[in-house]
């Protein structure tokens, strides 16, 4: 087994989001605005999110964390890596 480090961080690829189509990240886009407001951090290229995000859009999307971490790896949004932070649920 790989070796494990601490619990990796929510990590969501602003630039590849925008690139994906409407009807699949409108949703992610429009809570991930919704974070970048609230910060007022408008001008990075990544923008890290909280675990209980995740749970959050999962509800949103009607998916478990799991299967949506899956999801968001697909489309290139989060790394690979972010399953570890979703086995820490
Ligand atoms: P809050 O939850 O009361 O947090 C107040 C401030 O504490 C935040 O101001 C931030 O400076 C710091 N803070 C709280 N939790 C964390 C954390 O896990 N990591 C870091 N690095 N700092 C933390 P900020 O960033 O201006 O956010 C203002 C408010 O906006 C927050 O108030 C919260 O209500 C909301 N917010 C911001 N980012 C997020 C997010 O990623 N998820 C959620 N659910 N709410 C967020
Ligand atoms: P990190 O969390 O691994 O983030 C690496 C780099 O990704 C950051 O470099 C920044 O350019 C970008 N980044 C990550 N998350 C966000 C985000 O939510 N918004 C934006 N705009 N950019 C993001 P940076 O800023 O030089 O920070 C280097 C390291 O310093 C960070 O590594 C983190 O470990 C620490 N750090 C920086 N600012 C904070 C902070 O406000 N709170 C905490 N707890 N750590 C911070
Ligand atoms: P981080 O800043 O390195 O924080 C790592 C973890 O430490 C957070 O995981 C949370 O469990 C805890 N933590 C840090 N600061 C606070 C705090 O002020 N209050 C509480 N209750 N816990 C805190 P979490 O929540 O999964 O967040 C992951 C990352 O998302 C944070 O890494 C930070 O980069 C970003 N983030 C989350 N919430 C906020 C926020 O309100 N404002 C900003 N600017 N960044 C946030």
């Amino acid at each position: 087994p790989a070796p494990l480090g601490p619990t990796p961080k929510l990590v969501i690829d602003l630039e590849r989001m925008q690139q994906l189509p409407q009807e699949k990240a409108g949703p992610l886009a429009r809570y991930i605005a919704t974070i970048q407001s609230q910060r007022g951090d408008y001008n990075g290229r990544v923008l890290s999110i909280r675990q209980e995000d995740l749970r959050s859009l999962a509800v949103i999307y009607d998916r478990s964390p799991a299967d949506l971490t899956e999801e968001l790896i697909n489309w290139g949004v989060l790394d690979p890596e972010a399953r570890r932070a979703v086995d820490a649920f």
